[in-house]
């Protein structure tokens, strides 16, 4: 049976590697697509990938992807029939949402009224704690002086977090310990929510030591089914934004599991939402787990859960947008094996993580069995401060936590990328070390555990990831594998391959 594709033309509101992602299902379901570039972008493998692509402005996203008016007119213009945000930029704009239906095209995402109403974070506390859903003990209005601070620790005691209600990507958080910090944290939080987000509300919750992130994603259709797709664990996070993420999360059992994946789907029904979406938890020492906030997009990390779940986010994100009903129910949910993901990102660890830039001159991309990469560049793309520096994500699939995460070491040790600084031996420290494959972490621990030492081997040769992380945790005392015997070289150890390389290179051999 021939299945009709959900629309003609889809046009894809974003760059880099989600919108190749995108893409590639468009394509699977023989729909066409649109992209849009700034005039950063015009080389892009996200525009070569598109069967057509429009000029939306400088490279400045105010001035392009985030200019309603310029993307809705290239989907005037090519006649698409539905855009996709993507993750970032518009993808939560509630306004963009009503820009295009009100345009008469469909919008692949839910209705602009759900993304208001978890978009401001005080919001969105009050509507799910009525539905019955733990949140953090916190206001549910912003707070509009330091005083307000002062008489909430009186109550509750510190530490405290102060969080931006239009909140996003850890901007606008401060965390309070001490009178002392009350005022300077709150001016600090209220510039910083004001210059990110063009809204300097301040709200404030009472900050769980040691938590970890775990997030579950539901998918609900037009029809008023919910259903939920398990969860992804998101602890391992630099300045409260995630690098890496995984599923299931070891510190879940079945019966919590079930819990959350019902609380979530709760959650999402209170504010009629529609689509694919995220509810995110914190979960305390306790185990007691507490709603943090709802992502009303596709999220990064949600081919960890299609590894898992052999389902195509994308795919069903189209076809409830088309006004499907979701093609199965909960109890038709399989999930097999374990599923990580790691961000590289054009950044440099040694320098607290701050973005860098440069032309790729070569990469060898994550490969192998069990293993994916979504990725927005390739050999000769130039990387911006523009945009984000995600550059790519390597998923790894095992029949086991162990088994998933020694294939995503093979695969980041064989990983190249030159001619910019990336993250990836922060990746390959993180998943060799014994507390991570233990199990055993929280938010707070790549900051805690692994910071100082590493970033100072780090910054001595940022090119010999693999050779520098060996070195690291060999000062350490790690217990790592054993080195290939051709893989030897000086203070470390690297992949065939890459010792190779180097070593072909010093001796000018092609
Ligand atoms: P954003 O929307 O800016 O990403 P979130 O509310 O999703 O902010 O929180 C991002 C991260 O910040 C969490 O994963 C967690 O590490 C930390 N965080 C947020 N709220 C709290 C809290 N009340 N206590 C401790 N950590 C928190």
């Amino acid at each position: 049976m021939i299945v009709p594709p959900p629309f003609t033309k889809v046009l894809i509101a974003n760059r880099g590697e989600i919108a190749v992602r995108i893409m590639r299902t468009c394509r699977e379901l023989g729909v066409q697509t649109v992209a849009v570039y700034s005039d950063a972008d015009q080389c892009m493998p996200h525009v070569l990938a598109a069967d057509e692509a429009y000029r939306i402005g400088p490279a400045p996203s105010r001035e392009s992807y985030l200019c309603i008016d310029a993307l809705l007119e290239a989907a005037r213009t090519s006649g698409a029939d539905a855009i996709h945000p993507g993750y970032g930029f518009l993808a939560e704009n509630a306004a963009f949402a009503a820009a295009v239906a009100d345009a008469g095209i469909t919008f692949i995402g839910p209705p602009a009224s759900a993304i208001r109403g978890m978009g401001d974070k005080t919001s969105a506390r009050a509507l799910v704690k009525r539905a019955g859903v733990p949140i953090v003990l916190g206001s549910e209005t912003p707070i509009r002086d330091a005083g307000e601070v002062t008489a909430f620790v009186r109550l509750h005691g510190f530490p405290v977090l102060l969080k931006a209600a239009a909140g996003g990507g850890g901007k606008g958080m401060r965390v309070v310990r001490t009178p002392e910090e009350i005022a300077t944290a709150f001016a600090q939080a209220q510039s910083e929510a004001g210059s990110a987000f063009g809204d300097d509300r301040i709200y404030i919750e009472k900050y769980l030591d040691h938590p970890r992130h775990i997030e579950v994603q539901i998918l609900a259709d037009a029809h008023g089914s919910v259903i939920h797709l398990g969860e992804r664990e998101c602890s391992i996070q630099r300045r409260h934004q995630k690098i890496i993420e995984e599923s299931p999360s070891v510190l879940l059992d079945d019966a919590m599991r079930a819990a959350m994946g019902e609380t979530a789907c709760r959650a999402a029904a209170a504010c009629g939402y529609v689509n694919a979406g995220t509810i995110e938890f914190l979960v305390d020492s306790s185990r007691q787990y507490y709603f943090l906030e709802m992502n009303t997009r596709l999220q990064v990390e949600h081919p960890v859960t299609e590894l898992r779940t052999g389902l195509d986010l994308v795919a069903e994100q189209l076809r409830i947008a088309a006004g499907e009903p979701l093609s199965m129910r909960q109890e038709d949910v399989r999930w097999s094996g374990h599923a990580l993901e790691c961000r590289i990102c054009a950044e440099d660890p040694a320098n607290d993580f701050f973005p860098s830039s440069g032309r790729i001159s070569y990469i060898r991309p994550a490969q192998g069995p069990g293993m994916r990469e979504d990725s927005g560049v390739e050999a000769g793309t130039d990387v911006s401060l523009y945009y984000d520096p995600l550059l790519s994500k390597v998923i790894a699939w095992g029949d086991t936590r162990d088994h998933a995460i020694a294939r995503m070491v093979r695969a980041l040790q064989e990983y190249e990328i030159s001619g910019v600084t990336t993250n990836v031996a922060v990746h390959l420290v993180v998943l060799r070390h014994p507390d991570f494959l233990r199990g055993d972490f929280d938010t707070g621990f790549l900051g805690r555990t692994l910071a100082p030492k590493m970033f100072d081997v780090m910054a001595e040769d940022a090119q010999l990831p693999a050779a520098v992380v060996a070195a690291w945790l060999a000062h350490e005392q790690f217990t790592v594998a054993p080195a290939p015997q051709h893989g030897q070289a000086q203070g470390g150890r690297l992949s065939g391959w890459k010792s190779r390389r180097a070593a072909a290179m010093r001796s000018g051999e092609p």
